[in-house]
């Protein structure tokens, strides 16, 4: 019989390939059948001997912890970029709404002095009305007390 795996020429009823270790099933084979089912890459390349599945395995698990690694560091520096963006954005807007906020104060400001200082030409005016009509009264009264 054959290896299943390195396709190793092997005794009938070995439980592992000597070669690279792998179990062998528990029904034999028969040669035609097992180079059928699975290829031998050792009777394409005698010279280059397959990885053993443990090692092959073992260096699936490093490339995929690689692969997560990258992935995380990947995820990592994405979100710190969109972080750092999320940032100066909230940045720029407090700037902008500060800027904004300090312009309506001054507005605000600027239209409660000019509402003042209205206020007080209107108090004024009224004040000149008011003694206007006081100086008109009394020189109506002084009129009407000098007559006979
Ligand atoms: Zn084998």
């Amino acid at each position: 019989m054959f290896c299943t795996s390195c396709g190793k020429a092997i005794e009938p009823k070995t439980k592992f390939c000597p070669e690279c270790g792998a179990k062998q099933a528990d029904v034999p084979s028969s040669p035609v059948s097992a180079s059928a089912i699975s290829p031998s890459p050792a009777m394409s390349a005698p010279s280059r001997p397959a990885l053993p599945v443990a090692a092959r395995s073992g260096k699936l698990a490093v490339w995929g912890a690689i692969g997560a690694l990258v992935l995380v560091m990947g995820g990592g520096v994405g979100y710190w970029g969109w972080n750092n963006k999320v940032a100066r954005d909230e940045a720029a807007q407090k700037l902008v709404s500060d800027e904004a906020a300090r312009k309506l104060a001054d507005a605000e400001q600027r239209r409660v002095a000019a509402e003042k200082a209205a206020e007080a030409v209107e108090i004024k005016a009224a004040q000149v009305l008011l003694a206007k009509h006081i100086a008109v009264e009394e020189a109506e009264a002084q009129a009407q007390v000098g007559r006979p």
